[in-house]
């Protein structure tokens, strides 16, 4: 498999990535960790004329507090956030689904940005980001702007960001006093979740039951008057529409939706 002829441009800063991106517009693709989009344009699924290296950006690889936010830069890979003491103090669920991802390669390679501008509904950290009521930001020819994780996912491997920006920065309030669980249903250790639930507090996130990752609203809606958690766990499908698979139907899917969330939010309440 190989993709089809593309430019190589190496960004040694981010004004010269967005530079990049704003001369070859949507003919051009960021390249963060690329173990999603290589595997595409190998598929020929994608195959942009011009690939922009990122991986130079030191300036977008960090974990750091600030007042009672969580920010983290969009290159920070899986392996690091998962063993950052600032993200396990102060986010904690994030900092543990950062480990759940794939296997150690894909997480010593892949970004959180790339997971999360990638948008794939069976992403991990999309659910854990949307649980822990996060935030996105861009930066682009027309100045930063901030997305909030319930307006960035909008289709299956669709969001609102344009070709010429590129996500800079992920932030979440610090998690204090909310507990916190997740549960992945995988077929294999190593395996992308066939469901998974991520929990802080009372928000809920689910992996791979629609064409984005979404919260589980009704259960939310549930908790919040106060019903009790195997109650509000039964209508965590609610709203939801998976996939119809031979290896997990839609049906099943469901069924472990209200399961995980009855066993995440038990753990998050322990
Ligand atoms: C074998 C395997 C198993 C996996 N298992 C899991 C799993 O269990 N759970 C899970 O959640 N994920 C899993 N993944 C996906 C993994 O998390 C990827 O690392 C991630 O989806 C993409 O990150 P990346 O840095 O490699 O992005 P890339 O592949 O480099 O980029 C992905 C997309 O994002 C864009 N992009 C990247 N960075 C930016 C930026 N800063 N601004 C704007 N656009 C950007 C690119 O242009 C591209 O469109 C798996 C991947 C593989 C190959």
């Amino acid at each position: 498999m190989i993709p089809a002829q593309f430019r190589y441009q190496r960004a040694n800063t981010v004004e010269e990535a967005l530079a990049a991106l704003a001369e070859h517009g949507d003919e051009a693709k960021p390249l963060a960790g690329g173990h999603s989009l290589l595997p595409l344009m190998k598929l020929r699924l994608a195959a942009p004329e011009v690939l922009v290296d990122l991986a130079p950006l030191d300036e977008l690889r960090f974990v750091r507090l600030d007042g009672d936010t969580v920010r983290i830069g969009a290159l920070t890979r899986h392996h690091d956030l998962h063993g950052d003491g600032v993200l396990r103090e102060h986010a904690p669920l994030l900092a543990h689904v950062a480990g759940e991802v794939g296997d150690q390669q894909v997480r010593h390679r892949g970004t959180i940005g790339g997971s999360l501008v990638h948008a794939d509904p069976a992403a991990d950290l999309a659910a854990a980001l949307l649980a822990c009521d996060g935030t996105l930001v861009a930066r682009g020819p027309r100045g930063e702007r901030e997305i909030p994780a319930t307006e960035f996912f909008l289709g299956p491997f669709t969001t609102p960001l344009e070709p010429d920006e590129l996500l800079t920065e992920v932030r979440l309030p610090r998690q204090t006093g909310r507990g916190w669980a997740f549960e992945k249903f995988t077929r294999r250790a190593i395996d992308w979740a066939i469901v998974g639930v991520a929990v802080c507090g009372q928000s809920v996130g689910l992996v791979n039951m629609a064409g984005t990752p979404l919260r589980a609203s009704a259960t939310e809606r549930a908790l919040a008057s106060g019903a009790p958690i195997a109650e509000a766990a039964e209508l965590a499908a609610e709203g939801t529409s998976p996939v119809d698979e031979p290896h997990a139907t839609a049906e099943y899917r469901r069924h472990l939706a209200r399961v995980l969330t009855a066993r995440a939010l038990e753990a998050a309440a322990a």
